[in-house]
């Protein structure tokens, strides 16, 4: 099993992990704004992401962690 976690507060909505994840399951969530108003990025399905650490090396603040349990 997956768990992946967005630190959504530290995230800048630039959306290079949206484009980075092979499975496109990576969304800027357009109803969201976090603390420092940027629509941060969410997983829309977590069952199918396959922990390929794509989206966490892409990001460029380090927001993205996976661990497999
Ligand atoms: S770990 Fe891979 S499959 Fe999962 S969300 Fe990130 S890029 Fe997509
Ligand atoms: S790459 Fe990082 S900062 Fe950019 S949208 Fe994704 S999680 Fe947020």
């Amino acid at each position: 099993m997956v768990r992946l976690t967005i630190d959504e507060n530290r995230c800048k909505g630039c959306g290079l992990c949206v484009r980075a994840c092979p499975k496109q399951l990576l969304m800027l969530a357009e109803h969201k704004l976090n603390e420092k108003g940027y629509h941060p990025a969410e997983i829309t399905d977590m069952a199918a992401c396959v922990a390929c650490a794509s989206c966490a090396r892409t990001c460029p603040d380090a927001v993205i962690t996976i661990e497999k349990e």
